[in-house]
This record gives C-alpha cells, sequence and structure tokens, in this order.
C-alpha cells in the first residue's frame, strides 16, 4: 500500500466490524487508517425489520465505535452517501467489498472510493470462480464445493483423505430428537450482557418508532447476541468447549421446548464479521482432534461453515442479479397478514405457530425451522419467493442480502429450477412429526391428507407435487415421490380441498 495511503481514511459497513476488517497484512487499509463508519437511518426506513435485529446492528456498530475511539469517526446521516459526504466531501476513502449487490454498486460507481477485496470468508471469488468454472459439469453443488475446500484448506483432512475415511457423516447427523425427552440437555448456550449502548439504542430505537419515523416488527427483548468481539469470542469458545460435542447427531432435529439445542448461535456473530469463519471451523477442528469432540459432530459444524455459508456466499456473487428474481415454478400468491405480523394464532398447525412465536421473540430459529417449516410451507402454498425473500431477510437477526437471497430463492423455494440444489426441500407432516415433537398437540394428524384432521403440510405435499408434476418428473431424485400421486385414491379430493382452503384465504390451516 502507498505511504500517501497512511492518510487515507477507511470506511468499515456495519457488517465488518472485527479486527480482519481493519488488518493491513490481509489486504487491509493502512494501520494507521482514519476509520469511518456511518450509520444510515434510511436503512431502517426502507424495510419493516425484527427490532432485535435492528437493535443488534445499531449495538454492534456503536460497541465497535466505541472501542476505537478516536481513530474512527461515526456519522449518523440519513443516507450512506450524505454521511460520507459529512465526513470527508470528495476525498478518497478505501472500503472492504460490501455484502450486497446494491451497496457494491454503489461504491463502485464513487470515483472516490477503493474498493478492496471481501474479507471475512475462507475462498476468494476469484478462486470460486476458477472453481466453478473449471467443472465439467455446469450445475454447482454444495457437496463438491465442500470437499475441495476441506482440500484446498486442510481442514479435517488425514493427509489427502478425509479425516475418518468418510467426506460426509450426515447420516451419522439426521438422527430424530431422542425419545421422550423435552430437551436435549446441552449446556445452555452463552448470553451477553446488555450495557449502556444498549440502553441508548432502545430508547433511540422508541422515539424513532413514537415520531413514526420507522416501523418494526418482532418483540424488543434483552439482545441475545453478542454485539462484541469480546463478546463473539466467549460465544464462540463456550460452543466449541460445552456444546459442539452433541451439535452433530440430532443436528437436523427440533424440540418444542428446547429451541436452540445445540446449535451454535453464531450466525449474527460471522455475519457481523465479529467472527471470522477461519477461526471458527479452526477451533472446531481442535476440539476433535484434542478428543474432546467427536468426529461426526466437528464434521457436521464445519459443514455448515466452509460448506454451507461459503457456497452461499458464493452462489450470491456467480450468478447474475437476474437470480434474484427468478421463479420458475410462477409462484404469485402474497403472504398473509398473520404471517407477515410474526402471529401465532393466524394459524392451527402448531409447527407453525411454533416456529413464528419462536421468530417473534427472537428472530432467530434453528435451520430445520427455517428450511423445512416455514420455507416449506411457503412453497406448497405457492407464495410469492420475492416476498418470501423479503419477509426473511427482515425477520431475521442475521438476515442480510447475500445470504437470503441463495437460501430462499434457490434452497427453500426451488425458485431457481435446481441450480443450487438437488431437488426442492419440501415434506409431508410424517418428516415434521419424525423430527419434532410438534405434531403430538397439534389439532391436525400428519398422517391425514383430506377431511378435518387433514394436515396442512401432508396435503400441501401433494398439492405441490401434482401441480408441478411436469418439471419434478424431470428430476430423478424427485420421480419416486411424484409417482406416488398415482397411488393416492382420494387425490381429487385434495385438490379440492386444497383448492378451498386457498379460496378461504391464503391462510392454510387457520385456527378455527
Ligand atoms: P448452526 O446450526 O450452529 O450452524 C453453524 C453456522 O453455519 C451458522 O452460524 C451459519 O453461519 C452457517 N450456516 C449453516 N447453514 C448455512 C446456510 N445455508 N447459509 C449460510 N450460512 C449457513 N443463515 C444466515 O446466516 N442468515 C440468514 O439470513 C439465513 N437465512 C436462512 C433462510 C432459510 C430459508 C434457510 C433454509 C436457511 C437460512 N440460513 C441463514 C442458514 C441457517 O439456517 C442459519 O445460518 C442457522 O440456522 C443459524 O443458526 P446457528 O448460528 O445456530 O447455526
Ligand atoms: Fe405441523 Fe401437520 Fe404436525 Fe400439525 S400435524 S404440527 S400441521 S406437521
Amino acid at each position: 500500500m502507498g505511504k500517501e495511503e497512511s492518510g487515507t481514511p477507511h470506511w468499515l459497513f456495519g457488517d465488518q466490524l472485527g479486527p480482519h476488517f481493519i488488518d493491513p497484512a490481509h489486504g487491509g487499509p493502512h494501520r494507521d487508517a482514519p476509520l469511518l463508519m456511518i450509520e444510515s437511518r434510511n436503512v431502517l426506513r426502507r424495510r419493516r425489520f425484527h427490532r432485535a435485529k435492528a437493535h443488534l446492528l445499531l449495538s454492534a456498530m456503536r460497541h465497535r465505535a466505541a472501542e476505537l475511539g478516536d481513530r474512527v469517526r461515526y456519522v449518523k446521516a440519513d443516507t450512506y452517501r450524505q454521511g460520507l459526504r459529512e465526513a470527508v466531501g470528495d476525498a478518497r476513502v478505501t472500503v472492504h467489498h460490501p455484502t450486497s449487490r446494491t451497496a457494491h454498486a454503489f461504491v463502485r460507481g464513487l470515483p472516490s472510493v477503493r474498493v478492496l477485496p471481501a474479507r471475512g470468508f475462507l475462498v476468494s471469488h476469484d478462486d470460486f470462480e476458477a472453481w466453478a468454472d473449471g467443472r465439467a459439469s455446469k450445475q454447482l453443488r454444495q457437496e463438491d464445493f465442500y470437499r475441495w475446500v476441506r482440500r484446498t484448506h486442510g481442514l479435517l483432512m488425514e493427509g489427502d483423505r478425509p479425516a475418518g475415511g468418510r467426506w460426509n457423516l450426515d447420516h451419522d447427523n439426521r438422527q430424530p430428537p431422542p425419545r421422550g425427552v423435552t430437551e436435549l440437555g446441552a449446556p445452555a448456550p452463552y448470553r451477553p450482557r446488555e450495557s449502556e449502548i444498549d440502553d441508548e439504542v432502545r430508547s433511540d430505537l422508541d422515539r424513532w418508532s413514537r415520531d413514526g419515523d420507522v416501523e418494526f416488527v418482532g418483540d424488543d427483548a434483552p439482545r441475545r447476541f453478542p454485539a462484541t468481539r469480546r463478546e463473539a469470542l466467549a460465544a464462540l469458545r463456550r460452543f466449541v468447549e460445552h456444546r459442539l460435542a452433541t451439535f452433530g447427531e440430532h443436528e437436523d432435529a427440533v424440540l418444542a421446548g428446547d429451541p436452540t439445542m445445540s446449535h451454535s448461535l453464531l450466525s449474527t456473530s460471522l455475519n457481523l464479521g465479529l467472527l471470522d469463519p477461519a477461526e471458527c471451523v479452526e477451533r472446531a477442528e481442535t476440539g476433535w482432534r484434542s478428543g474432546g469432540v467427536p468426529l461426526n459432530s466437528a464434521e457436521g459444524f464445519v459443514r455448515q461453515i466452509a460448506g454451507w455459508r461459503e457456497f452461499v456466499w458464493h452462489v450470491y456473487w456467480y450468478f447474475d442479479e437476474r437470480y434474484r428474481t427468478s421463479n420458475v415454478l410462477r409462484h404469485r400468491e402474497p403472504l398473509p397478514d398473520w404471517f407477515t405480523e410474526l402471529s401465532p394464532d393466524g394459524t392451527g398447525a402448531n409447527c407453525l405457530s411454533h416456529v413464528l412465536e419462536q421468530v417473534r421473540t427472537t428472530g432467530w430459529t434453528h435451520h430445520i425451522p427455517r428450511l423445512m417449516i416455514l420455507g416449506s410451507f411457503a412453497l406448497q402454498r405457492g407464495w410469492d419467493p420475492r416476498a418470501v425473500t423479503d419477509w426473511f431477510h427482515r425477520s431475521f437477526v442475521d438476515g442480510y442480502d447475500w445470504v437470503m437471497v441463495p437460501n430462499v430463492v434457490g434452497m427453500s423455494q426451488y425458485a431457481d429450477g435446481g441450480r443450487m440444489t438437488t431437488k426442492p426441500y419440501t415434506s409431508g407432516g410424517a418428516y415434521i412429526d419424525r423430527m419434532s415433537d410438534l405434531c403430538g398437540p397439534c389439532r391436525y394428524d400428519p398422517s391425514v391428507r383430506v377431511g378435518e384432521d387433514a394436515c396442512p403440510f401432508t396435503a400441501g405435499y401433494w398439492n405441490l407435487l401434482h401441480r408441478h408434476r411436469d418439471r419434478f418428473e424431470r428430476n430423478a431424485r424427485m420421480t419416486r415421490a411424484v409417482r406416488g400421486l398415482d397411488r393416492l385414491h382420494d387425490l381429487d379430493a385434495l385438490l379440492e380441498q386444497e383448492r378451498e382452503r386457498r379460496a378461504d384465504g391464503p391462510g392454510a390451516g387457520r385456527r378455527r
């Protein structure tokens, strides 16, 4: 970096808060560069976010500014453009590659801003492109990418073989919840303590809401996720030392009385840039090598971060801007109000009601409720994938554009026709019944598809397969499921029932 750049200010976005975003040894700004942070009110005005999400973001930014002290100029402005003008005028600024396409286009369009490489991921854009372009098959598959990352980064490897001889331990990691328990019994996750900065954020959010300047959804509650590097490291340590060992086996299970089970709750810290993914996977590997963590748990966790998280990030950038509007299934139904309002009373389906309540109070659920309950329901009901993406983005504390677009458009709504997954992720009630304890108290029966007790997931599943039979039949992984339609003696009645449910309003499964 040139000598003149020691005085060039460096701009930190609100999701670039860890030390690796100001590290000159890794392509960051000069070590003496003054820093700039901009709190843009318009970001909150544009959409109706979960209040816990707005709180966490502002708290993390303000905590970081307090830590950086005189080195940072913290500007509160209506827009980034205004904040930048106020802080530096037309002077040169550096910034690390932002995480959304909108922010990236914005900084690239400013002649005074020099964009440094992205940080906070294991694989660079160039390396991903070389991997993707060099494949014989044009289809991008997470499993292939993950194995390549494991090899190239030497993660959980024994020589050139995967530790334990197998790349994929999903089979060991997809067990239903243990029988007869209401909790997994893992030690509780790390919980931060709020500071004066949180009080200040809360009173700002109250004032802005009162003034009608911004609108939120979801409950304001004590902050549950780390806002500082110190807190994030404590959360990582607690997870690796006390919870990682039991992460794997029941990773896909859901227990009503144990929302967090053995999940890490690290997504917010990773996405705010408080933690670097490299340190997370390295610590998990050390846990396994030192004998405290079984391989299936270490592998399951490394797969989530070095596999899924990286893959999703690169899919977001690799496909062009049109990817976000993909809608091959032509789903156009609007989301019902009870769903957008996070109102658990809007549905009689116990699983949905339970998960919505969790989202309302915390802004978080683990992967399976997102994919197999919320997302699967939206897919079966034919809700507009763009509206579903927007809903997830606004309602989840860890939601950012880069992570939501592939997870919702691709993984959960199959709106991209399989560009990043091998098949649609959806199921009937039997899967939810096997993997959770949510069906027992439900007014519906997961094994019933027609009639008063018909489970909306079971009926919705067959209805979806019928609607898209032509497309799904061409997918080798769906052929068997689609052929199952031919064995349904009551298919006509089921389709009629689902038509009526739709005519009754989009809140299928409404409480009666
Ligand atoms: P753990 O189960 O402990 O997993 C460890 C880490 O792996 C997570 O912290 C996360 O960083 C990473 N990870 C795992 N799967 C994914 C994935 N598919 N995409 C990206 N990272 C992944 N994750 C987000 O970080 N932000 C989102 O907005 C988000 N939206 C999602 C929407 C849908 C419809 C689905 C199906 C998944 C979404 N995910 C999202 C992925 C995943 O559900 C969350 O990362 C996870 O539940 C967060 O909880 P955790 O930190 O305890 O994760
Ligand atoms: Fe959900 Fe159906 Fe089970 Fe009820 S019976 S909890 S609606 S899957």
